[in-house]
Order: C-alpha cells, then structure tokens, then sequence
C-alpha cells in the first residue's frame, strides 16, 4: 500500500514532534508508554507477578530506557514476531560536579561523550539538558524525568584567526574543545538549582542525575518538493516510531507480536536494559510461563520466531559519492533498506532477506541494499 505525499508528509510531521519531545532514551520510552497506555495497552512491572490474558496487550520497562511491548492472539500462537530498535542516540553526558570556572569569569561544564558522533555538529547552535533525577521523597527515592526546555548552553568554536588549520581536518579534543558554557560568574553554584527548578523538586533532594545535552535545532521537512526530513535522533527513534505506528495498525491471530525498543546501543548494548541483557528473554519466558505453556513450548515457538533488527542505514551522500559500495547503493526515498555483511556484523543472510523482501512486496514496498565498501568498517 502506497502512501500519498500529503499522508506521507503528516507522518513525518507526528514523528518530528516525537524526536522533538523525546531529547533522551528516558523520555522516548516514556512517550511511547504513555502511545501504548492510550492504545488499551495494560503495563507490566518485573517485579510483580504477570496475569496475561489471550487477545491481551501489554507492556513492561526495564531502567524507564527500555520498553517491550506485546500482542496475545485470541487463539494458538506460535512464535514471536519480534520488531527491534533502540532509544539512545549518541549525546553528551553532564558528569559528575559539572561546573567548572574559567578565568573568574564563565562557568562551564564538565561532559562526557556518549556513544561516537561527528563532533562538529555540536558547536555554536543552542543546546538544553535533559534526563532522569533520583530524588528523596517521603516514601523514599523516586524517579523523575526533567527537561529544562530552552536554550541553555552552547559549545562554542574557536574563531578561525586562532585556528587558521581547522579546516583541514582537526582532532577535537573531548577534555578541552567540547566544554560547553553554562554562563558568566553569577552562574557559579546554580546548575542544579535550574536543574531543581525545571524537575520541581528541591535541589537538595537530589541524590542521582543521568543527564545529557541535547541539540535544540528543531526538525523540518525540506528540500524542491518537500522530500527530504532533518532532525535530532533520527537514529534510532525514528525506526523506534516506524515500527511502533505498524505495530499498533498491525496484527498477527496466530503469532505472539512483539515491539521492542532498547537503550544503550551506541554503547554496545552491554547495560542491564540493553539488546545484550535478559530483559527480551525475561520477558517472552515470563510471558510462556504466564499462558500455562511448557518450556518445551517456549521453544518450539522461539524456533518459529522471525526478528527485524531496525536502525538507520546510510544513503548515497551526494558528495562523497565513491564512499558507498559499487553495486548496492541505497538513495533517500528509495524505500525501506536491508544491510548485509558477510562477517555478520548485520546479521542478514538469504533466509531472513528473503522472508523481509516476501512481506514489503506483500505491502507493496520498495526495498533497496546496503553493504560496506569492501575496505571500509562499519557500524554493527
Ligand atoms: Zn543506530
């Protein structure tokens, strides 16, 4: 099924707004929460017991980074049919004692790289600051998300007269170059205040910060004919919000369908909530055992399972041209894209392309390929 451009361009716009409301993995997950709690869905918690019903939909967080959501079908189901992404997108982390004074006259704040991006893209535009609070509560800690919402900080460039090579090539320096600055003297000792202020909650209250700078650029639809899309975390949010609009249109009577949505991927995956942890296995054991099912069971549909790993995968640049694979060369707007390599890095082989390319002609999609060039690394 086609879709026409007018659709097409409202569809981009929804998912704009949720890249815009979703600066950190704590607020994606929250906001896809908050779709599926909308859409009927009852959510789980790990450390309770699980009463799932046929036809019943559900969801459960690990860490508020992570989300798993699932359909029961009414009759027999098989196995799972799992749509993967993940939430985190590569940032810079506020350390602990951020502020750091220079030259008596500017604060600034001490940060850490999250995850591997292009520096450059980070310099001279308005930046906030964004993520999860732990805070003492009169019934002990408790969470909260914060976003502070306007233009706070900014990472300055060095002018060009004090830096004639830089356009040649410059290494920055995550220590040195990336600092961003906060404010003037009278900005010393308030970071948290403004943190405080923006979460409502006292500064003192505060025992534990997971906070990350994020660009304020908003996101837009551009180009001759309003065919191309630019925004913050479009890796991977936006297939986090592909997959869960086909999720929640879809449907499946005789497999269990799944949509799964996983932080910590820029950094390997390796966390409690990431692709690596048992949350995904937790999850679809807790929910055999809950149907009355045998592990037997559990692993004859774990045999019938089919899983779509789903993240960005890189067009055609105009201007770099010969950095792209002679023969598979995926242009924007060519359609959906399966990534191969032979070291398995993605973990494409003829089976699962075939059963992929089987389903988008079935809804009528178009679908291109993608590998590396053969003398240039990749993601994974
Ligand atoms: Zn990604």
């Amino acid at each position: 099924m086609r879709i026409e451009n007018a659709e097409c361009i409202q569809l981009t716009k929804g998912l704009i707004r949720f890249l815009q409301d979703s600066p950190t993995s704590f607020h994606a997950v929250a906001n896809i929460a908050g779709i599926l709690r909308e859409a009927g869905f009852t959510e789980l918690h790990e450390g309770e017991k699980w009463e799932l019903k046929k036809n019943g939909s559900y969801f459960v967080t690990r860490n508020q980074s992570s989300i798993l959501s699932f359909r029961i079908p009414a009759g027999t189901c098989g196995g799972y049919q799992i749509m993967a992404s993940h939430s985190d997108s590569p940032s810079f982390k506020i350390k602990e004692n951020p502020e750091m004074e220079a030259e008596n006259h500017y604060v600034k704040l001490n940060v850490e790289k999250y995850g591997g991006m292009l520096c450059a893209p980070w310099f001279d535009r308005p930046l906030s600051i964004a993520g999860r609070l732990v805070v003492r509560t009169a019934d002990g800690l408790q969470t909260k998300l914060v976003n502070v919402d306007r233009d706070l900080v900014m990472i300055p460039n060095l002018a060009i007269h004090m830096n004639r090579q830089v356009n040649d090539g410059y290494d920055y320096n995550a220590q040195s170059d990336m600092l961003p600055l906060y404010g003037g003297e009278a900005a010393a000792g308030t970071l948290m205040k403004t943190i405080a202020q923006s979460a409502g909650v006292a500064e003192e209250d505060i025992l534990g910060h997971d906070l990350y700078l994020y660009n304020r650029m908003k996101g837009s639809v551009w180009g001759a004919g309003e065919e191309f899309f630019s925004c913050g975390r479009i890796d991977d949010l936006q297939c986090a919000f592909g997959s869960l609009e086909g999720f929640l249109a879809g449907g499946n009577a005789h497999s269990v369908s799944v949509h799964a949505v996983l932080d910590n991927e820029e950094v390997g995956s390796t966390t409690k909530q990431g692709a690596a942890s048992t949350f995904l296995l937790d999850t679809l054991k807790r929910l055999n055992t809950a149907l009355g099912r045998t592990e037997e069971q559990y692993l004859t549909a774990l045999a019938s399972s089919f899983m779509v790993s789903a993240d960005n995968a890189h067009g055609v640049h105009p201007n770099y041209t010969d950095k792209a694979d002679p023969t598979n060369r995926p242009y924007l707007n060519g359609g959906i894209v399966i990534k191969f390599n032979a070291t398995q890095k993605y973990t494409t082989d003829a089976v699962s392309a075939a059963v992929f390319r089987s389903v988008c002609e079935k809804a009528d999609v178009p679908v291109q390929t993608f590998t590396n060039r053969s003398d240039m690394a990749g993601g994974s």
